[in-house]
């Protein structure tokens, strides 16, 4: 029997890779990754702490470097993948803009510091 765990507030959350939990300006190769975020590290260690399904949801493939710097900064390895399903409950993305359920606003805001941001 299934049981649907997002319902229950038990999905999973999804965290973006560079600019989000890794320091990102240019690309510098597949094998670099940036420096820890501190803040998003400490947050995504306290979802772990508590139990939570954390998943790395990055469009890099999946390599060595990644893994060895989840077990680095994190102390484990998170699942990687590209994929949303309906049982991820939230998404932190750099590049993400938030918007309103059913209603297609935004807020103006973050949209345009999202457009605006310099990344080369
Ligand atoms: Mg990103």
């Amino acid at each position: 029997m299934s049981v649907d765990k997002r319902a229950q507030g038990e999905g999973w959350i999804g965290v973006d890779l560079d600019g989000t939990l890794a320091h990102w300006d240019h690309f510098r190769g597949e094998e670099h990754i940036g420096k820890p975020v501190d803040a998003m590290v400490k947050r995504v260690r306290q979802w772990l702490r508590e139990g939570r399904d954390v998943r790395l949801l990055t469009a890099r493939k999946a390599n060595p470097s990644i893994r060895r710097w989840m077990v680095e900064h994190l102390g484990q390895q998170l699942p990687i993948t590209n994929v949303k399903d309906r049982y991820m409950i939230a998404l932190y993305d750099d590049r993400a803009i938030q918007v309103k359920r059913n209603l297609g606003t935004t807020r103006d805001q973050d949209e345009d510091q999202v457009w605006n941001k310099k990344e080369t």
